[in-house]
């Protein structure tokens, strides 16, 4: 009888202090995969690549049909996902230079990233994967608020443990060798023994068992399925239907990812805290040309400002906070992330670097109606071309001398350009677009084809 009632009072307590937890600090996890198309997950469709993980994040959260990143290929669309600001408000609208050198070329320290927002509050914070927000040791993660790092710095890697033989990024000869630096921990290299998807599904795991005690927030940055296309028999074998190599292989790429989201979900199940962690999932662009992905039903790809190249596969997981199976249709944005976590949390932000991301918990709990947004926008400062999405309108504005306008609700691929009846549309859209870029900045680094390396 006594130790029954002991058992009663402590789950009381127990529930008690993982109500409060959840009242004030969740758990985050971010994760983010590369390049991969917004139809080439389960839960928008795909008919050849099975992702039963990342469909159950979907299932049991909320799908967002409408999800959008903030630039079409990798790093400025992390730059803006990190900081819950548009990139090009402090000067990040190309890729950078991997130059280990510049000091210049990487998320400039005037801007304070999730990590460096969340840390104050008191969570412990790690990035796995590719970090991208530069190589020289000032922009290193550990100095820009993650006490964990555990990956590599550039913009792309490849996946085999035999390959990855520089000790820097510094002893590239060539472009892209530095897909081949040897893995950091900290700021230690090590050599990995599996395919690189699956050592940072490992490291996942392997955190969150670390730091299930404290709040903690993991961003978890696969560079799958970016290329080079390469994976294991282990995955592979699960496409002998698809003939096309590179799909075969980019599927099966995909497929290692949502092994180890499966892994990271069962894991927060079996420590009990599952209730109390909201993870985004979401890709950092769209799926590129010719690199065996779709972006199905939408127009283009990866670097252009059709649908393709910005919406993306987007779902959230909240148990028992946000509702399960659930479409949100209004248009969202990985600047949300941030915003979403801090209205919980809510740390510091500077007054005069206010964030452009929206809390979308009330959205998505229905306490509030509507759209979290009432314009996104896009700009791509090296070939001046800029979009917006202002409801179900989309205006693209001199993008390789054209012009289009788009009723997307109606004409979801694009297809119909309806910029000659639409002027007054067309008029009021270029007095947004000019409006908000009227303080954004040109980029502060030189671009990523600036530098190959130290020949
Ligand atoms: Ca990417």
């Amino acid at each position: 009888m006594q130790r029954s009632l002991t058992s009663v009072l402590l789950v009381t307590l127990l529930f008690a202090q993982s109500a409060m937890a959840a009242a004030t600090k969740p758990n985050l996890i971010v994760i983010l995969t590369d390049d991969q198309g917004y139809g080439d997950v389960g839960f928008n469709g795909s008919e050849d690549i099975r992702t039963p993980n990342m469909d159950r994040l979907a299932r049991e959260g909320v799908r967002f049909t409408d999800g959008y990143v903030t630039y079409p290929v990798c790093g400025p669309s992390r730059a803006g996902l990190l900081t819950g600001r548009y990139q090009d408000r402090f000067g990040f609208g190309r890729n950078p230079s991997v130059n280990p050198d510049d000091v210049t070329a990487g998320l400039p320290n005037s801007e304070r990233n999730i990590a460096e927002i969340l840390k104050p509050a008191g969570y412990r914070t790690g990035v796995i994967g590719k970090w991208h927000m530069g190589t020289h040791p000032s922009f290193h993660p550990n100095k820009r608020g993650f006490d964990y790092f555990y990956g590599f710095l550039s913009g792309g890697h490849r996946y085999f443990p035999e390959e990855l033989v520089l000790n820097d990024v510094a002893e590239s000869r060539s472009a892209f060798d530095w897909y081949r630096t040897r893995i950091m921990q900290n700021q230690q290299r090590v050599d990995i023994d599996e395919y690189l998807t699956d050592e940072f599904s490992n490291e996942a795991v392997a955190f969150i068992e670390r730091e299930k005690d404290e709040p903690f927030f993991l961003y978890l940055a696969y560079n799958a399925p970016h290329g080079p296309l390469q994976a294991t028999d282990t995955y592979l074998d699960r496409y002998p239907d698809i003939e096309d190599d590179d799909r075969r292989t980019y599927a099966a790429m995909v497929s290692a990812v949502d092994d180890g989201i499966g892994r990271i979900l069962e894991a927060l199940e079996r420590l009990g805290i599952d209730e109390n962690t909201l993870i985004f999932f979401l890709s950092d662009n769209g799926g590129a040309q010719g690199k065996g992905s779709s972006n199905k039903p939408l127009r283009g790809f990866k670097s252009m400002p059709f649908e393709g190249g910005v919406r993306v596969p987007f779902a959230a997981r909240w148990k028992g906070t946000l509702p399960n199976g659930v479409d949100f249709t209004q248009p969202v944005s990985s600047l949300d992330i941030l915003a979403t976590i801090n209205a919980r949390v809510q740390s510091p932000i500077d007054a005069d670097k206010p964030l452009d991301g929206v809390d979308l918990l009330p959205y998505l709990t229905g306490k509030k109606k509507g759209s979290p947004h009432e314009v996104l926008f896009w700009k791509n400062y090296d070939n001046n071309w800029y979009a917006i999405r202002n409801g179900d309108d989309k205006y693209i504005h001199n993008y390789n001398g054209n012009f289009q306008f788009f009723n997307l609700k109606k004409d979801l691929s694009e297809k119909n350009n309806l910029v000659k009846r639409k002027r007054i549309a067309v008029k009021k859209n270029i007095g947004m677009i000019s409006e908000w870029d009227e303080h954004n900045v040109a980029p502060i680094f030189p671009p990523l084809s600036s530098w190959s390396g130290n020949p």
